[in-house]
This record gives C-alpha cells, sequence and structure tokens, in this order.
C-alpha cells in the first residue's frame, strides 16, 4: 500500500477513539466502550458511538477514500470485510485478533437498468444486503457487537452468554458469530412468526432457541430484563454497537457509486435502528469531507405494523406504540420500535418521509422487480412498493436517482414466495402470478404447451 498513506493513518491511530454518548443533547452523559451499558443510566435515552471526530479530519477526505480503496481489493484478513477496512470509522481501538468475522459487507449494489426505465429515474440501484454470510443486514451489525464482546472477555470481563430477542435475522446473525467466538447464545423467537429457513440457522448454530407465545414486542420485554442478570450481554440493536457496523452500508454504497449521493434511498424499517444507522453512516461521511451532500431518506414501514408512520402523519408530534398486526414482512412486524427517537432525528435531518405499503402492495412490488432479475423477500417488497407509490404523489420526480435497501435474501422466504405463485396468500389476490405449466413427456403436448404460451 501507500507508503506515506500508512504512514499518515499510523500517526494518527492513537488519537482514534470512540467512547458511548447518551443521544438526549440535554444529557448528553459519557461512557466508556468498555462498560456494558445500553442505556443512558442518568435519563435513560439510547447511547450512540460516539467518535473523535477532529482527529479523523487530520486524514484528508482523498487520503480515507484512498486508503479505503486499497483495503478493499484485499482478500486478506481483516480487510476482506467491508466492516473492518474501514475499522477507523467503526470501532478504531479494536485489537485485530479480536475480531470476529465472516467476511460479511461487500454486498453488490445491483443496477436495476430496465426497471429504473421503465420508471424513468435516472438510475434506480438496490443495495443486495442479503447477499451475506447469514443471508441479511444484520451481519453487518452483529461483527462489530460479538467483535466488542470478545475483546472484553479477553480483558477478563466476565460474560457467560449473549442474548436476543428477534424476528429471525437477529437471532441468526448473532447465533452465527457467538458460535464463531465460541460464546453462548441464548434467543428468543415469537412462536410462528418467523420462516423456517431463520428459525432453523441459531438451532444450526448451537444456540439456546426459546420459541414464546408472544409477539416480538413481548420477547423483547423479556430479554431486557434477562440482560439485567449478570453476565447476560443484550445483542439487540438498542445496543449502539450494531448501529456502528450498519452505518458501513451508507459507506459502501457511496464508495460503490464512486461517492456520488443518489436522490433518494428506500428502507424498510421496523425497530428502527438501520434507518438511523444509515443516516448516521452518511452524516459521518458529510463531516469528514468525502461526500458533498446528504440524500433524501424514505422509511417504508407495512401497513399492519405502522407505528412510524402513524406519528409522521401528525409531523412527529407525538408517537404511540400500538400493537403490530400479522404481516408477510414479518421482520418488521413491530409495534414499539426501540430506536424510535433515533429514528425520528434521522428523518428530520434527512427531510425524510414515511411511506407504508399494504400486504398486496409489498407482494406485487416484490413480484414485478423479480421480473427484472432480482429475488426480493417481502420487506425489500415493502421497500419497493414504497418506491411506486413515492413516484405515483409525485415526490419522486423523473430522472431522479433512487437507491433501495434490500434487508434480506429471498432465499430465506421460500414460504412467501411460493404462496404468492400459488396464489395462496390469503386476502390477496395478486397480479403478478407466473404459474407452474405441467405437461405430458411428450413431444407433442410440449410443443402444444409453447405454441400457446408463445
Ligand atoms: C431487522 C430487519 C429489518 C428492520 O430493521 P430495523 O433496524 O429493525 O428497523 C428489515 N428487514 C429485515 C429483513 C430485517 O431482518
Ligand atoms: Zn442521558
Amino acid at each position: 500500500m501507500n507508503y506515506t498513506l500508512v504512514m499518515s493513518i499510523n500517526k494518527f491511530q492513537h488519537k482514534f477513539v470512540a467512547n458511548f454518548k447518551c443521544i438526549n443533547l440535554t444529557c448528553g452523559a459519557e461512557y466508556s466502550l468498555k462498560d456494558i451499558i445500553y442505556t443512558c443510566s442518568k435519563c435513560n435515552s439510547l447511547l450512540r458511538v460516539n467518535h473523535n471526530i477532529s482527529e479523523l479530519k487530520k486524514v484528508s477526505a482523498s487520503d480515507w477514500k484512498e486508503v479505503f480503496k486499497e483495503r478493499a481489493a484485499s482478500f486478506d484478513f481483516p480487510n476482506n470485510s467491508g466492516i473492518w477496512n474501514k475499522r477507523e470509522f467503526v470501532l478504531p481501538e479494536i485489537k485485530t485478533e479480536n475480531i470476529i468475522s465472516a467476511g460479511e459487507g461487500k454486498t453488490h449494489l445491483f443496477n436495476s437498468k430496465r426497471l429504473a426505465k421503465e420508471l424513468k429515474l435516472s438510475s434506480l440501484y438496490v443495495k443486495q444486503c442479503g447477499v451475506s454470510h447469514t443471508g441479511s443486514f444484520k451481519d453487518l451489525g452483529m461483527t462489530v457487537l460479538v467483535s466488542q464482546v470478545n475483546q472484553l472477555i479477553s480483558e477478563g470481563i466476565k460474560i457467560k452468554a449473549v442474548a436476543c430477542a428477534s424476528t429471525g435475522d437477529t437471532s441468526a446473525a448473532l447465533a452465527s458469530y457467538a458460535a464463531i467466538a465460541g460464546i453462548p447464545t441464548i434467543v428468543f423467537l415469537p412462536a410462528n412468526k418467523v420462516s423456517k429457513a431463520q428459525l432453523i440457522q441459531p438451532v444450526s448454530n448451537g444456540a439456546k432457541v426459546i420459541s414464546v407465545d408472544t409477539d416480538f414486542d413481548g420477547c423483547m420485554k423479556i430479554v431486557q430484563e434477562v440482560s439485567k442478570e449478570a453476565g447476560i450481554y443484550l445483542a439487540n440493536s438498542m445496543n449502539s454497537l450494531r448501529i456502528e457496523g450498519q452505518k458501513t452500508i451508507s459507506f459502501e454504497i457511496s464508495e460503490q457509486l464512486n461517492w456520488q449521493v443518489p436522490d433518494w434511498i428506500i428502507i424498510p424499517g421496523g425497530n428502527l435502528g438501520n434507518v438511523s444507522a444509515l443516516g448516521s453512516g452518511y452524516e459521518m461521511l458529510y463531516e469528514l469531507g468525502l461526500i458533498s451532500k446528504l440524500p433524501r431518506i424514505i422509511l417504508a414501514q407495512a401497513e399492519n405494523a405502522n407505528p412510524l408512520y402513524i406519528s409522521y402523519q401528525k409531523e412527529f408530534k407525538d408517537f404511540k406504540p400500538i400493537e403490530a398486526k400479522k404481516t408477510l414482512a414479518s421482520a418488521i412486524q413491530i409495534g414499539n420500535p426501540v430506536s424510535v427517537n433515533k429514528a425520528i432525528d434521522t428523518l428530520k435531518k434527512f427531510n425524510g418521509i414515511v411511506e407504508q405499503a399494504s400486504e398486496i402492495e409489498l407482494s406485487d412490488a416484490s413480484a414485478r422487480a423479480d421480473l427484472h432479475g432480482l429475488y426480493n423477500d417481502p420487506h425489500t417488497g415493502v421497500a419497493l412498493a414504497t418506491l411506486f407509490k413515492q413516484i405515483e404523489k409525485n415526490n419522486i420526480k423523473e430522472h431522479d436517482s433512487v437507491v433501495i435497501i434490500s434487508t434480506a435474501n429471498g432465499l430465506k422466504f421460500t414460504e412467501f414466495k411460493t404462496a404468492f405463485h400459488e396464489k395462496k396468500i390469503e386476502g390477496i389476490n395478486p397480479k403478478m402470478v407466473n404459474e407452474i405449466i405441467s405437461c405430458k413427456a411428450d413431444i407433442s403436448d410440449v410443443m402444444g404447451v409453447i405454441k400457446s404460451v408463445t
């Protein structure tokens, strides 16, 4: 690598530090990253990871870009990870030997040219966060959280197990990363509310899987109680270490677009950690001069689990938790989102919009984009339906550029995709169905079929 550049980074390395800081501006209490703490002990607000920005600024934006570019080309640990090749922006004080990585990040930014043309957009990209180790963006945050836990354990801090409540993807990611590190894992899942693939992932990785007869919000309450027990470490996204990893979504999109910023980014949200991660990543790049404008962010919710959409209708003047109804977008079936205050801050800063999608809208949108070569999970379907609705409402205009955050791999949702094409989704009459043609093993029968479809 460029020698003077390495020297310049090394010169400041010891000053790249971070701590936890309360998000409540009138409080602003700070804590060490070595503390096992999830919310402010003074005012109970959420915490964020706070970086020494003035030191990071001493390396120029163009030098950072060059360092990241060179590292991104490497196959070697830890630069083979899209998180750890930007470690100074994520968790500067991690020791390399404590990093628990599965080569996460570095996901493809799918250029959906034909759909962009159909929609009269200048460009439409889909960030494929689900093409990852456990099949969702949750890997990005979990590598950071588990690495930090691993570092704490190496320093003699007693942690018996890591635990989380989940709508399916968080538990899959936690179980895998903790298994890599050899840390015992407990996961709480709402009974019958996650896909088969999501359920069997943590089982396979040896986690204690506890299926609870409640919804996600109920599981979240339980795990918060459990983690008050000494030695049980909470791995939900109220733990801001997760957000530090997830914010690299913004870094990667920016790199992949040659440091240009799209007009719009659409992201599906449930517990609302990821939208604040997206915003936090863009803010950091902007502050450090790596980009020169900010995108507008649209948060997409399922109509059946839409507490933020309701609050947005009243300009966020108040927020009331709801009881989320069943939705095909099961990973965002959340009525009492833990990170709501962070999300509202982000949406205000990014001139944001909240949109919702009904069950039929999310299903059809997912299938429509599949016909352009994607294989969308229902949450990406919610984001895609939001794109179509916002174009219709003329908020997103002709020649705008859009990035959709795809949060999970469609392969985790075979039940959803099969039921759709078999027209077996209750209460839904989908438009985009592609039925399988059965035929005898007889050439004239086959020719008959081919004639009827061409
Ligand atoms: C977790 C998850 C979300 C929602 O992210 P939040 O940070 O909870 O808003 C969306 N889609 C999928 C597939 C997820 O697993
Ligand atoms: Zn506080």
